[in-house]
């Protein structure tokens, strides 16, 4: 079988040896406590249900139009223009089946082969992924607990070259729960304002999920100057537990919209039809349950700073949104699992929580990072109180025996 040459720009998943230990262990009948899901616990919201009940019952189920009806981009439009201050016209708006595959059309609608783009680490690693497929290289801003898992104007300043074409910013950030301050954004807008050649993709993913009263910006609402090169992306996903149903949106300019309807149409179809008069209902519908939640996310989150913050050898930011923690374990690398195995990585301590304590983290090397590990708090408080003294008690023998 000759395959593709596109298929040579993947490298294999640093992880996947992780996830496949995960599923011997289940088939084996091993109970896990599982800290690496990246969707809600929480359901999708009656009133969202029943509109795709009722759309199924008044027969709404044929092709859609393929970036979306005009119902939906008006609601997409209404929301940009009231919560984010983006004042998008419709035909500047793309509605599709999730935040991901936009934002890979978006990447692919910028990119050409060799180009560069930025982003910073700890990332999502799909951000990566989508730069490669489009034959683009990852120019990756290394970030660390110490600066907040936040890349800064002089770090970002020093990694734009002339071949830079794009710069993808996240916040709330996955993996890091890292949110960026009016301030901070406005010190890295500067910076892009001295390089119009970079194309700006902010990741809005997590907008609605933030604790401690942290206010959500975003670069083109923070820059006016930017708004022309900035595409911003969102989705119901993750704030109104939508992760099924498959639904992203995205706002920019019209050059680079146009590209991503091009790309985005040639290798998808249109969105689902009922998916999208729940689209509307979500968007158009009662807000209170998004604080509701933030603020159950804000109370697992408390609850596993405390239990992790006395931990041996972990280091812990505490996030101000999204819904995971990014626990730092270089006090551990170098210490000895009691069969004799050096922790050596953030991997070898992750298979050492699932191999002896039967407990699922994603290691950094899953998001370009190093020794750092990523705890979903996507999960009941049950799970999370006996799972983080697991943790804890697993890094204090680790630490015990290696008298460290
Ligand atoms: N961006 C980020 C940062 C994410 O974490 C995810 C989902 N894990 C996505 C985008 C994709 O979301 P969707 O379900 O809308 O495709």
């Amino acid at each position: 079988m000759i395959t593709s040459s596109v298929l040579g720009r993947f490298r294999p998943s640093p992880i996947a040896g992780i996830f496949s230990t995960v599923e011997r262990l289940r088939r084996e009948g091993r109970d896990l406590l599982d800290f690496s899901i990246g969707e809600p616990d929480f359901d999708t919201p009656s009133h969202i249900r029943e509109a795709g009940m009722s759309a199924i019952e008044r027969g709404q189920t044929r092709y859609t139009p393929i970036d979306g009806s005009i119902d939906l981009k008006r609601a997409i439009r209404r929301k940009f223009l009231v919560e984010n201050g983006l004042d998008y016209p419709i035909d500047h708006i793309v509605a599709g089946m999730g935040a991901k595959p936009l934002l890979a059309s978006a990447v692919q609608a910028v990119l050409s082969p060799g180009d560069e783009a930025i982003v910073s680490t700890p990332c999502w690693p799909s951000h990566v992924g989508m730069i490669e497929l489009a034959g683009g290289h990852a120019v990756k801003v290394v970030t660390s607990i110490d600066s907040g898992f936040k890349m800064t104007a002089s770090q970002l300043d020093g990694a734009i070259n002339p071949r830079t074409r794009l710069v993808i910013l996240c916040s709330p950030s996955n993996p890091t729960g890292a949110v960026y301050s009016e301030t901070e954004l406005r010190e890295l807008a500067e910076v892009l304002l001295r390089h119009p050649q970079v194309a700006i993709l902010s990741d809005d993913l997590y907008e609605h999920i933030l604790f401690d009263g942290t206010p959500f910006h975003t670069i083109a609402a923070i820059e006016p100057r930017l708004f022309n090169r900035t595409m911003t992306v969102n989705g119901l996903s993750k704030a109104y537990a939508m992760t099924g149903w498959r639904i992203g949106f995205a706002g920019g300019p019209l050059a680079w919209v146009n590209g991503v309807r091009q790309i985005y149409s040639q290798c998808s179809g249109g969105l689902c039809s009922i998916s999208q008069a729940t689209a509307i209902a979500a968007l158009e519908g009662p807000k209170d349950f998004l604080a509701d939640r933030a603020s159950r996310y804000q109370s697992r989150r408390d609850l596993t700073l405390q239990a992790l913050g006395a931990a041996n050898g972990l280091r812990i930011m505490k996030p101000r949104g999204a819904f995971y923690l990014m626990p730092e374990c270089s006090g551990l690398i170098g210490t000895r699992r009691s069969n004799g195995e050096m922790i050596t990585s953030s991997g070898d301590f992750a298979r050492y929580l699932l191999e002896d304590w039967s407990v699922v983290v994603v290691p950094g090397e899953g998001f370009e990072c190093g020794p750092y590990f990523r705890i979903s708090i996507a999960t009941s408080e049950a799970n999370l109180t006996l799972g983080m003294r697991l943790i804890a008690e697993a890094s204090r023998v680790l630490a015990d025996t290696t008298g460290q």
